[in-house]
């Protein structure tokens, strides 16, 4: 497995313990990850039911990830590596079109048997100060939710150790098939062999691929977010996660507030983009406008060129790509990991 992001740590985990040796390669693979990659920088939202579609692929994987993160958790917690996961997630309508749109999805997803409450005004004004005046509706989902990506990798990392799993602390500078298997030279020297390779390299994976004919663009995509201290409305009357014109509001505990994220295509932040954030686009109540930012961020995302988000596939045989996740790395990296554990479980390197 080349790369220990959330991607890369939880299909080496799953891996392991669905029988296979696993070898986890990445100068980070015993953390914490270099500042500015993408999963120590997630807010774990998952965004698994609230999604504009409701068939296709991206569709079955979303709703595979939220069931298996709910497994997952809870076997994670029974082995000793309790990873904090909160349900439910409430998306605010801040136009009369976005009202409209969640009206419509509220009834899909009703119409689907799911648990999906549309809240009017009332029910939100209940939740005032805490909640941008501004919103006319909201969608509750009791199935999304939020989990902590930190606590999720080192869970993966250390029960995955306990499994067997081996941490190798390198990188990757070459693949090359030779006689039927897999050859990885290590940058600090030496190698690795074997039938599968896995590539869970983030934005560095299409550098591994091109040599080998492969091209998959991936270009960045960077996120600000930031902790910070809130008074006490948040922890008396804040329903769940909340998404306020595409930025989330995540509540953490001992009264921290999680803001984020930006969308910036490029490697550079803009100073504007952080005020507009901090400010939650001019409507930020008054609380959270006074609130003191204790810690600020910043993250890459990788956003394939011209494909679908993620990039899933068999590039040859024994060689598998799982890169791209975009915005939702942390939300698919179980479905990832067990369309890996399938594929490797039905064909042959
Ligand atoms: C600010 C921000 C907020 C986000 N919020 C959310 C959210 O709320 N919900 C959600 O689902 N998603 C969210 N995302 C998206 C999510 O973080 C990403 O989709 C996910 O982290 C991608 O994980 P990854 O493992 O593919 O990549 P990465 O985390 O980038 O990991 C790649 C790893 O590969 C290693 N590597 C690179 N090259 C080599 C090599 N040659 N050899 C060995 N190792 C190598 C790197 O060291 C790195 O550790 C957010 C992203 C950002 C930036």
């Amino acid at each position: 497995m080349i790369g220990a992001g959330i991607i890369g740590l939880a299909a080496a985990w799953w891996l392991q313990r669905c029988g296979h040796a696993v070898v986890l390669v990445d100068p980070a693979s015993h953390g914490p990850q270099p500042e500015g990659s993408g999963s120590s920088a997630a807010l774990g939202v998952l965004m698994g039911e609230v999604f504009h579609r409701s068939s296709g692929r991206a569709w079955q994987l979303r709703q595979q990830s939220l069931q298996l993160w709910q497994q997952w958790c809870a076997e994670l917690a029974t082995a000793g590596q309790p990873v904090p996961h909160r349900q439910g997630l409430l998306l605010l309508a801040a136009s009369a079109q976005e009202q409209e749109r969640l009206e419509a999805l509220a009834l899909n997803r009703q119409a689907l048997g799911m648990a999906m409450e549309l809240w009017q005004r009332p029910a939100l004004e209940a939740l005032c100060p805490a909640l941008p005046r501004g919103a006319l509706a909201g969608l509750f989902s009791p199935r999304d939710g939020q989990l902590d990506p930190l606590a999720a990798m080192a869970a993966f990392r250390h029960d995955g150790q306990a499994r067997g799993l081996e941490l190798r602390a390198d990188r990757v500078a070459a693949l090359e098939r030779r006689n039927g298997r897999w050859h990885l030279s290590l940058q600090g020297g030496g190698g690795l062999e074997a039938p599968w390779v896995l590539v869970a390299a983030g934005l560095a994976s299409p550098a591994l691929l091109a040599p080998l004919g492969h091209e998959r663009p991936l270009e960045p995509v960077l996120g600000q977010a930031a902790e910070l201290e809130v008074g006490p409305e948040l922890t008396t009357t804040w329903p769940a996660s909340v998404v306020w014109r595409g930025i989330n509001l995540v509540p953490r505990p001992q009264r921290r507030l999680w803001l984020g994220a930006t969308l910036e295509p490029g490697l550079s932040a803009d100073p504007a983009r952080w005020n507009a954030l901090r400010q939650l686009e001019g409507e930020a109540p008054e609380w959270l406008a006074g609130a003191c930012v204790l810690r600020r961020w910043q993250g890459l995302r990788a956003r394939p060129v011209g494909r679908p988000a993620p990039l899933l596939e068999l590039l040859e045989p024994g060689l598998l790509l799982l890169s791209g996740h975009y915005r939702n790395g942390v939300l698919l990296a179980p479905a990832s990991a067990a369309w890996a554990a399938e594929l490797i479980a039905t064909a042959s390197p």
